[in-house]
């Protein structure tokens, strides 16, 4: 197999949840990097004016699934603060995060932010070249695949082809983004689409959740840079390359959920009648987190019985909590939760149990066990692993998915109760399906996502990218 050189830059709000949790992709991507003698070239958490801290030698007790790779595997990248801040926050967060997730007035756009990203990502190609050049020197001959990961990377490619082809450097170059990819008239609000087009096209294999996405791809691909492209084959060419486009729907470590899931400590209920819902997510406007709480408040109005029967259990993981957005939408979830504690609360018991807070997996593993009904209902979303995770650890009697159709899982999970978010009767009433679903059909449903998650795994992901990286030589999509 090819040697990996995997250019990351972990959005920091999972980056905390990797590095202490073991988030699926690391587990999946750092055991090749370790096997294949690859380098990773990552961000080090450490600015420029930081350049005396030391970077602490690898614990050798550490477990983690980055712990075998040797310290010289690591290529760390720095930058300093201000730069740092304007490509971070001032464009991932502020302009790619919201026009991605299709939320464009939440969206900024302001070229010195761009030019940072600009900026930051020629340092990660400049490293990125140093590792592919190393690999080279120990393997003459071999071609090291790069893989660069989401929308902190999208202006690298380009950079890391023409350095490579300047210095007769062999490469395979791909590109796997975790977020959705918008249709055309979202991508053209932004001023510098064709950069940034031409950015992802500098790779030779692109990998998308969803199909949906691909074709936007592929079309804005089309409709900006005038590009040659078969949506049926799933091809574009660009600079008379011919660039293949994937759709590699993203997935969990399903045997370790459902080992979490066995081994779990029984949650506490208030009642043994009591059926538990459950909501996980990020504290994100995307995740529809007001939407959800306001429908369970209806539920509650529409049906007194399930007073003291039936309570929401919502994780509400902090997320750029220096980003004033962030703090209104905190606001605003407290005083709705609030309100809606003190309306319907009796003295033993509260409708809602709201932990704002990152927990353990092990303890994510029990409340999806012992839930009657997972609320996955994103406003948008590239994937949501919870849905998996949930699926995964119905190890006992089975619960409902209850999934929103904007969320990449959504094209997959067929057998979940699907709910628009955005309607709040008919989410009450999707709600109430789920709680009242007899068991036979429960059990029907959940078996057919439980077997589908099974077989795809991430394992199955990487696997299949791998694929298509292998094919690239002698893909037989061509254009006629
Ligand atoms: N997660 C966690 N602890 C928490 C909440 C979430 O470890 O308290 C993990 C969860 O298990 C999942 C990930 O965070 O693997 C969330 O992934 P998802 O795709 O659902 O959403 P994202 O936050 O990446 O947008």
């Amino acid at each position: 197999m090819a040697k990996l050189t995997l250019s990351l830059m972990p959005d920091l709000d999972c980056m905390q949840v990797m590095m202490e949790l073991a988030g699926g992709l690391v587990t999946a991507v750092a055991p090749v990097v370790v096997e294949t003698g690859g380098l990773w070239v990552g961000w080090s958490g450490l600015h420029l004016e930081d350049q005396n801290v030391e970077i602490p030698e690898s614990d050798p007790n550490d477990k983690s699934p980055t712990a075998g790779l040797k310290s010289n595997q690591v290529l760390p990248v720095a930058v300093t603060k201000q730069q740092f801040d304007d490509y971070y926050n001032g464009c991932c967060n502020a302009t790619f995060w919201p026009l991605f997730h299709s939320m464009p007035d939440r969206a900024t756009f302001q070229a010195d932010k761009w030019e940072a990203y600009r900026q930051v990502n020629a340092e990660f190609a400049r490293l990125t070249v140093e590792a592919v050049k190393r690999l080279h020197e120990s393997d003459p001959g071999s071609v090291p695949l790069v893989w660069l990961h989401d929308y902190h990377m999208m202006l690298a490619a380009n950079t890391i082809r023409e350095k490579c082809d300047e210095l007769n450097l062999a490469i395979k170059m791909a590109f796997f983004l975790h977020i959705p990819f918008p249709s055309w008239d979202i991508v053209r609000l932004f001023p510098w689409d064709d950069e940034l087009l031409q950015g992802i096209l500098g790779c030779d294999s692109i990998g998308f959740h969803v199909e949906d996405y691909c074709l936007n791809f592929i079309d804005c691909c089309q409709r900006r840079l005038g590009c040659r492209v078969d949506r049926q084959q799933m091809l574009v060419e660009h600079n008379s390359r011919t660039v293949s486009i994937n759709p590699l729907p993203i997935s969990i470590p399903y045997n370790r959920f459902v080992e979490l899931a066995e081994a779990a400590e029984q949650v506490v209920k208030n009642n043994p009648h009591e059926q538990m819902l459950l909501g996980v997510d990020r504290l994100d406007y995307t995740k529809g987190l007001v939407h959800k709480i306001k429908a369970f408040e209806t539920l509650l109005k529409k049906h007194p019985e399930l007073i003291e029967h039936a309570t929401f259990l919502q994780v509400a993981v902090p997320s750029r909590t220096d980003v004033k957005e962030y703090q209104e939408l905190k606001e605003e979830l407290d005083q709705l939760i609030g309100r809606i504690n003190g309306q319907f609360s009796t003295p033993n018991w509260s409708p809602i149990r709201y932990i704002y807070g990152c927990v353990s997996q092990d303890q994510l593993a029990a409340f999806y066990r012992d839930s009657s009904v997972a609320v996955v209902t994103p406003l948008r979303d590239g994937m949501n692993l919870v849905a998996k995770e949930f699926v995964a650890c119905q190890v006992g009697e089975p619960g409902v998915l209850l999934l929103s159709p904007f969320a990449g899982a959504g094209n997959s999970m067929h057998e979940a109760l699907q709910v628009n978010p955005y309607e709040n009767n008919e989410f009450a009433d999707a709600i109430y399906r789920a709680l009242t679903m007899p068991k036979d059909e429960r059990e029907l449903r959940m078996k057919q996502l439980r077997k589908r998650e099974r077989e795809h795994d991430v394992n199955f992901w990487l696997r299949n990218f791998l694929k298509t990286v292998d094919c690239l030589i002698d893909d037989e999509r061509q254009f006629p």
